[in-house]
């Protein structure tokens, strides 16, 4: 299907973006590259998108009237984080062109809505119950078994409003950990799993239905903060490939335009000693595993979802070097490796920059608090 070349925003249209951290900047970064302006709409104070953007309104989420003009300032509108309000954006496809839709943020903000779309494409998840009480809590420990991490059903990021539960843990306090952490009312029981790695993939898909998947990571998390993504992952060809399979089934299936990231689990399995993956959760925007992809691919995630909001062609995924994932993977070429700088490691970027086939990332975000994402590096063999 080809669609109609009206619909193609050209360089010098104005994208709106939802929120002004580092994905924002980053995507605005890549929409200049372009030669298209970016206008950053969130409530914060100088926040790190707008060094980098055209126009900033500073305002809340749920200001209507911001809205109104911020909709007849741009061309297209775009998030960058997957916790904001659902009602504002959909208030805003009244007046303009907003991706990806907001049902998939929808889906996305809610885990147990999200895992029972994934189940319904066949794709396998953990197990998991729906929670609303803390009655229901002990049932669905019933149903569930130990290990389990019970978690807020909306609200939660970098493992807040989590806890794992074994039989020795107090379920009256799990409860009210995870419920007083992120003010949500239910939560969702999954089990646990021994996974052997964790990974993602990140799936693009543009407005005439073409779809590409960015190669397989795998990544490591300290803390529940992603620390270090490996690139591609250094995993059996049939785990790409399942990976790939598993993006553009969840891309076509909800519609999706513009880029969507799928955390994944690697579970082998003990008696035959096959891997295979299981869908964690999804994020409908950039993703922290998919920074590497700036100079990793010869098109980043960010110019990828740039190239889908604004109608054009959707850009070559292959490696650096015009390699593709396959071959990168028969050979045996030594990974890419992207690294976040949290909190004060951001003060040694004078050392990044002594190092070959470094390349330093420093997002301007101020008050470099502990655990803060505050930069990466991206380390290319
Ligand atoms: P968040 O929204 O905070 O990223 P996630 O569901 O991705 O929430 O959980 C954060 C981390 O907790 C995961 O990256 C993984 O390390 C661990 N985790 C989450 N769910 C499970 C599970 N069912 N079994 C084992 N570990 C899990
Ligand atoms: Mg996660």
């Amino acid at each position: 299907t080809c669609r109609p070349s009206a619909l193609v925003l050209p360089p010098g249209s104005v994208i709106g973006i939802l929120g002004g951290g580092q994905l924002a900047r980053m995507t605005a970064i890549a929409a200049a590259q372009l030669g298209y302006k970016t206008h950053i709409f969130c409530p914060e104070s100088d926040p790190s998108a707008t060094h980098v953007s055209t126009y900033f309104t500073k305002s809340n989420y749920n200001n209507y009237s911001a809205l109104d003009s911020f909709a007849k300032q741009v061309d297209v509108v775009t998030y960058e984080f997957e916790n904001i309000m659902v009602e504002p954006v959909e208030y805003l496809t009244t007046k303009v062109a907003v991706f990806p839709d907001p049902k998939i943020l929808k889906t996305c903000q809610d885990r147990v809505m999200e895992k029972t779309f994934i189940q319904s494409l066949d794709i396998p998840t953990a197990k998991f119950q729906s929670v609303e009480s803390f009655e229901g809590l002990k049932s669905a420990i019933e149903k569930i078994g130990y290990p389990a991490i019970l978690k807020s059903n909306t609200m939660g990021y970098d493992g807040k409003g989590q806890v794992k539960l074994t039989d020795s843990v107090d379920l009256e306090q799990a409860w009210k950990k995870v419920t007083s952490e992120t003010s949500a009312s239910k939560a969702i029981l999954e089990q646990y799993i021994e996974f052997e790695s964790e990974a993602s993939v990140i799936v693009a898909r543009g407005l005439d239905g073409s779809e590409l998947t960015f190669p397989l990571v795998t990544n490591k998390h300290r803390n529940h903060i992603l620390r270090q993504t490996i690139a591609p992952a250094q995993l059996p060809e049939s785990l790409h490939r399942q990976a790939r399979e598993i993006g553009n089934k969840i891309a076509r299936s909800n519609g999706l335009v513009g880029v969507l990231a799928v955390e994944l689990f690697v579970v082998k399995n003990q008696t035959t000693g096959d891997y295979q993956l299981l869908v964690n959760e999804l994020a409908p925007r950039p993703h922290n595993s998919g920074h590497w992809t700036i100079e990793g691919c010869v098109t980043s995630q960010f110019e990828q979802l740039i190239r889908c909001v604004c109608g054009l062609p959707l850009g070559s995924v292959d490696l650096m070097k015009r390699i593709t994932e396959e071959e990168y993977i028969q050979q045996q070429l030594p990974p890419i490796v992207m690294t976040n700088l949290l909190g004060a490691e951001v003060n040694s970027w004078e050392k990044t920059l002594q190092t070959k086939g470094s390349h330093l990332h420093i997002y301007a975000k101020g008050d470099a608090r502990e655990g803060r994402k505050m930069g990466h590096i991206t380390q290319l063999p």
